[in-house]
């Protein structure tokens, strides 16, 4: 705990008190921390494929001018790392947007039947690029609920891309829907959605950790998937914006599930 303290001497009716105020700031302290850190990754993040660039000028007005196939090569490269630097924007902007908007409650009406086969359908192509089978497991019922339709699409999209980004190939990325049913810990009638992978799980002193501002459990990996580190961050501000739940289970080296729990109305 920190506290600030402060003193001050006062006269009451020609006595003199001394005032001692202790005033605990540890919230205000972390809040303060927590902005430094956000900072300072952002900058290391936006500095990396800025300095990648900046190397490939170089070299491309100098030493590789007159050399064809090394400047396509090097083109190539550097269109990666825009392509990375405008996620990563893209993704601050949107975490910037969820939580400004986290104290106002969604008000659509949408059918997360829909989400679900709009997810698997736009991003099966982007599945059968690393050789994973996208699956979804609907309910005969259309469901209907009151929340943001394109956040929610936004969670499923991360959760999905995820799943096909960290199995590899061969594996199996399953969207499913169950509900509305009674969720006690929600106190309210909500519905599941369900992302499952087959893919290499995550080990249980990571889990709690995942929904951190750019915290992976490889950074080689997610950044050579093309990953920001913000999915999850996102993920969890647009369930607390609609009151759910986001819980993950995972096996090593067998999968992952997320489940988001939404309450309906
Ligand atoms: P990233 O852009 O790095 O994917 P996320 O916030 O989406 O960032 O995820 C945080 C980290 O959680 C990832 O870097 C990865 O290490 C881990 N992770 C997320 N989803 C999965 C999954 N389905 N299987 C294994 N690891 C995962």
């Amino acid at each position: 705990t920190t506290y600030k303290v402060s003193v001050r001497a006062i006269e009451n009716s020609g006595e003199h008190v001394v005032l001692v105020c202790f005033e605990d700031v540890t919230a205000f302290e972390q809040a303060g921390q927590m902005r430094r850190d956000f900072v300072a990754n952002v900058s290391h993040e936006l500095r990396t494929p800025l300095t990648a660039l900046i190397g490939f000028i170089e070299t491309l007005k100098g030493p590789a001018r007159n050399d064809d196939a090394a400047r396509l090569r090097f083109l190539d490269i550097m269109e990666d790392e825009s392509k990375r630097m405008n996620r990563l924007v893209g993704d601050l902007l949107s975490l910037s947007r969820v939580e400004s908007q986290e104290r106002v409650r969604p008000t659509e009406i949408m059918s997360p039947n829909d989400i679900i086969r709009t997810t698997a359908h736009s991003l099966t192509p982007l599945a059968e690029e690393a050789g994973v089978t996208i699956e979804t497991d609907l309910p005969d019922n259309e469901v209907s609920m009151v929340g943001d339709r394109d956040q929610v699409r936004q969670v499923m999209t991360n959760l999905t891309e995820n799943g096909i980004k960290y199995s590899g190939s061969g594996s199996t990325v399953t969207l499913s829907l169950t509900g509305p049913s009674y969720e006690p810990r929600l106190r309210a009638q909500a519905i599941r959605l369900v992302v499952c992978d087959t893919g290499q799980g995550i080990e249980p002193h990571h889990i709690p950790r995942l929904t951190e501002r750019f915290y992976r459990v490889d950074s080689h990996r997610s950044r050579e998937m093309g990953g920001t580190g913000l999915g999850l961050a996102i993920v969890k501000h647009i369930v607390n914006r609609h009151r759910g739940r986001l819980e993950v289970d995972s096996e090593k080296g067998k999968g992952t599930c997320f489940t988001v729990i939404l309450p309906v109305t």
